[in-house]
Protein backbone atom coordinates (compact mmCIF):
# COMPACT_ATOMS: atom_id res chain seq x y z
CA UNK A 1 0.00 0.00 0.00
CA UNK A 2 1.26 3.62 -0.91
CA UNK A 3 0.35 6.66 0.31
CA UNK A 4 1.42 10.59 -0.59
CA UNK A 5 2.79 12.53 1.30
CA UNK A 6 2.33 16.30 0.78
CA UNK A 7 4.82 18.56 2.97
CA UNK A 8 4.26 22.47 3.57
CA UNK A 9 2.06 23.28 0.58
CA UNK A 10 1.33 26.30 2.84
CA UNK A 11 0.74 29.92 2.87
CA UNK A 12 4.07 30.72 4.33
CA UNK A 13 6.12 29.19 2.17
CA UNK A 14 4.20 30.27 -1.07
CA UNK A 15 4.85 34.19 -1.31
CA UNK A 16 4.18 34.67 2.36
CA UNK A 17 6.94 35.01 5.68
CA UNK A 18 8.92 32.20 4.22
CA UNK A 19 8.12 32.48 0.31
CA UNK A 20 10.21 30.03 -1.92
CA UNK A 21 10.71 30.81 -4.96
CA UNK A 22 8.19 28.80 -7.94
CA UNK A 23 6.39 27.19 -5.14
CA UNK A 24 3.21 28.27 -6.40
CA UNK A 25 4.09 26.56 -9.86
CA UNK A 26 4.09 23.10 -7.96
CA UNK A 27 0.39 23.16 -6.83
CA UNK A 28 -1.45 22.08 -10.13
CA UNK A 29 0.68 19.08 -10.26
CA UNK A 30 0.58 18.43 -6.51
CA UNK A 31 -3.48 18.11 -7.23
CA UNK A 32 -2.83 16.15 -10.07
CA UNK A 33 -1.09 13.44 -7.74
CA UNK A 34 -3.60 14.34 -4.90
CA UNK A 35 -6.18 12.66 -7.64
CA UNK A 36 -3.90 9.70 -8.13
CA UNK A 37 -3.50 8.07 -4.65
CA UNK A 38 -5.91 6.77 -2.37
CA UNK A 39 -4.28 7.64 0.69
CA UNK A 40 -3.07 11.39 1.19
CA UNK A 41 -1.21 13.05 4.37
CA UNK A 42 -0.40 16.65 4.50
CA UNK A 43 2.31 18.24 6.59
CA UNK A 44 2.03 21.32 8.18
CA UNK A 45 4.76 23.51 9.59
CA UNK A 46 2.91 25.01 12.93
CA UNK A 47 5.31 27.20 15.24
CA UNK A 48 4.47 28.85 18.14
CA UNK A 49 5.66 32.40 17.86
CA UNK A 50 8.79 32.44 20.65
CA UNK A 51 10.06 29.39 17.82
CA UNK A 52 13.85 28.72 18.72
CA UNK A 53 13.79 28.91 14.82
CA UNK A 54 12.94 32.56 14.33
CA UNK A 55 15.93 35.33 13.38
CA UNK A 56 13.62 37.21 15.38
CA UNK A 57 13.95 35.77 18.89
CA UNK A 58 17.98 36.06 18.68
CA UNK A 59 19.32 38.89 19.07
CA UNK A 60 22.09 40.76 16.70
CA UNK A 61 20.71 37.70 14.17
CA UNK A 62 19.44 37.99 10.85
CA UNK A 63 17.79 35.22 8.36
CA UNK A 64 20.27 32.33 7.18
CA UNK A 65 22.33 32.85 10.11
CA UNK A 66 22.91 29.63 12.01
CA UNK A 67 23.43 28.85 15.76
CA UNK A 68 24.36 25.94 17.54
CA UNK A 69 21.95 24.38 19.46
CA UNK A 70 21.93 20.89 22.01
CA UNK A 71 20.74 19.13 19.12
CA UNK A 72 23.58 20.71 16.12
CA UNK A 73 23.21 23.32 13.72
CA UNK A 74 20.04 25.52 13.19
CA UNK A 75 19.07 27.95 10.51
CA UNK A 76 17.85 30.94 11.67
CA UNK A 77 14.77 31.92 9.59
CA UNK A 78 12.30 34.74 8.87
CA UNK A 79 9.10 34.15 11.63
CA UNK A 80 7.12 31.84 9.89
CA UNK A 81 4.07 29.33 10.01
CA UNK A 82 2.71 31.02 13.54
CA UNK A 83 -0.09 28.60 14.76
CA UNK A 84 -3.66 30.12 14.11
CA UNK A 85 -2.42 32.75 11.55
CA UNK A 86 -3.02 32.41 7.67
CA UNK A 87 0.57 32.51 6.98
CA UNK A 88 0.40 28.74 8.52
CA UNK A 89 -2.85 27.53 6.52
CA UNK A 90 -2.69 25.37 3.47
CA UNK A 91 -2.48 27.37 0.18
CA UNK A 92 -6.41 27.82 -1.00
CA UNK A 93 -5.76 26.37 -4.41
CA UNK A 94 -4.41 22.68 -2.55
CA UNK A 95 -6.65 20.33 -3.03
CA UNK A 96 -6.14 19.31 1.00
CA UNK A 97 -10.12 18.17 1.80
CA UNK A 98 -8.87 14.66 0.58
CA UNK A 99 -5.82 14.16 3.64
CA UNK A 100 -6.56 11.52 5.52
CA UNK A 101 -4.25 12.90 8.19
CA UNK A 102 -2.57 16.12 8.83
CA UNK A 103 0.83 16.35 10.89
CA UNK A 104 1.88 19.69 12.86
CA UNK A 105 5.83 19.88 13.03
CA UNK A 106 7.74 22.90 14.65
CA UNK A 107 5.13 23.00 17.56
CA UNK A 108 7.83 22.52 19.96
CA UNK A 109 9.34 25.93 21.19
CA UNK A 110 12.78 24.65 21.09
CA UNK A 111 12.97 21.78 18.35
CA UNK A 112 12.71 22.76 14.97
CA UNK A 113 11.36 19.68 12.64
CA UNK A 114 12.02 19.65 9.02
CA UNK A 115 11.01 16.25 8.96
CA UNK A 116 7.55 14.45 9.28
CA UNK A 117 8.59 11.30 11.27
CA UNK A 118 11.32 13.25 13.35
CA UNK A 119 12.16 16.26 14.88
CA UNK A 120 15.24 17.80 14.60
CA UNK A 121 16.63 17.08 17.88
CA UNK A 122 16.42 13.56 16.20
CA UNK A 123 14.53 12.05 19.29
CA UNK A 124 11.22 13.47 19.34
CA UNK A 125 8.87 11.47 17.13
CA UNK A 126 5.83 12.30 15.46
CA UNK A 127 3.90 9.34 15.10
CA UNK A 128 4.04 9.23 11.46
CA UNK A 129 5.62 5.47 10.88
CA UNK A 130 3.82 4.43 13.18
CA UNK A 131 0.57 5.78 11.81
CA UNK A 132 1.80 4.48 8.35
CA UNK A 133 2.29 0.92 9.76
CA UNK A 134 -1.35 0.76 11.36
CA UNK A 135 -2.29 1.90 7.97
CA UNK A 136 -0.39 -1.37 6.00
CA UNK A 137 1.31 1.24 3.85
CA UNK A 138 5.04 0.27 3.77
CA UNK A 139 5.71 2.92 0.09
CA UNK A 140 5.63 6.73 0.27
CA UNK A 141 5.67 9.34 -2.31
CA UNK A 142 6.86 12.70 -1.31
CA UNK A 143 5.98 15.85 -2.77
CA UNK A 144 6.07 19.81 -1.47
CA UNK A 145 8.42 22.12 -0.24
CA UNK A 146 11.05 23.01 0.53
CA UNK A 147 13.16 20.02 -1.91
CA UNK A 148 16.61 20.65 0.10
CA UNK A 149 14.40 20.91 3.90
CA UNK A 150 11.32 19.73 4.81
CA UNK A 151 10.83 17.42 1.84
CA UNK A 152 14.84 15.77 2.02
CA UNK A 153 14.22 15.12 5.49
CA UNK A 154 11.14 13.53 5.28
CA UNK A 155 12.37 11.56 2.62
CA UNK A 156 15.50 10.25 4.52
CA UNK A 157 13.68 9.69 7.64
CA UNK A 158 11.06 7.81 5.75
CA UNK A 159 13.83 5.10 4.45
CA UNK A 160 15.61 5.17 8.04
CA UNK A 161 11.85 4.26 9.48
CA UNK A 162 11.91 1.04 6.76
CA UNK A 163 9.32 2.73 3.82
CA UNK A 164 10.28 2.63 0.25
CA UNK A 165 10.29 6.33 -0.75
CA UNK A 166 10.49 8.39 -3.82
CA UNK A 167 10.36 11.82 -4.34
CA UNK A 168 8.70 13.07 -7.36
CA UNK A 169 11.08 15.87 -8.25
CA UNK A 170 8.74 18.16 -10.32
CA UNK A 171 6.00 18.52 -7.70
CA UNK A 172 8.44 20.04 -4.81
CA UNK A 173 10.39 23.75 -5.03
CA UNK A 174 13.97 24.16 -3.05
CA UNK A 175 15.17 27.31 -1.25
CA UNK A 176 18.64 26.44 -2.31
CA UNK A 177 20.78 28.19 -0.30
CA UNK A 178 24.95 28.09 0.01
CA UNK A 179 23.82 24.90 -2.19
CA UNK A 180 21.73 23.15 -0.25
CA UNK A 181 19.85 21.39 -3.05
CA UNK A 182 22.61 19.62 -4.93
CA UNK A 183 23.32 18.37 -1.61
CA UNK A 184 20.28 17.47 0.22
CA UNK A 185 19.84 15.49 -3.56
CA UNK A 186 23.12 13.81 -3.11
CA UNK A 187 22.52 12.29 0.84
CA UNK A 188 18.93 11.57 -0.25
CA UNK A 189 20.47 9.39 -3.14
CA UNK A 190 22.85 7.87 -0.84
CA UNK A 191 20.69 6.55 1.08
CA UNK A 192 18.38 5.59 -0.67
CA UNK A 193 15.62 7.85 -1.88
CA UNK A 194 14.26 6.96 -5.32
CA UNK A 195 13.47 9.98 -8.27
CA UNK A 196 10.91 10.57 -10.45
CA UNK A 197 8.81 13.08 -12.42
CA UNK A 198 5.30 13.42 -12.25
CA UNK A 199 4.52 12.43 -15.57
CA UNK A 200 6.08 8.88 -14.87
CA UNK A 201 2.94 8.11 -12.73
CA UNK A 202 -0.01 10.84 -14.25
CA UNK A 203 0.55 8.88 -17.66
CA UNK A 204 0.17 5.60 -16.38
ZN1 LIG B 1 9.39 26.13 10.06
Amino acid sequence: MKALLVVDVQNGFIGGNLAVAGANNIIPTVNRLIDEFDTVILTQDYHPKDHISFYQNHDGKKPFDTIELPYGTQVLWNAHCIQGTTDADFHANLKADKAELIIRKGFHQDIDSYSAFMEADRATRTGLAGYLRERGIDTVYVVGIATDFCVAWTAMDAVAFGFDCTVITDATAPIDIDGSLDKAMADMAEVGVKFITSKDILNQ
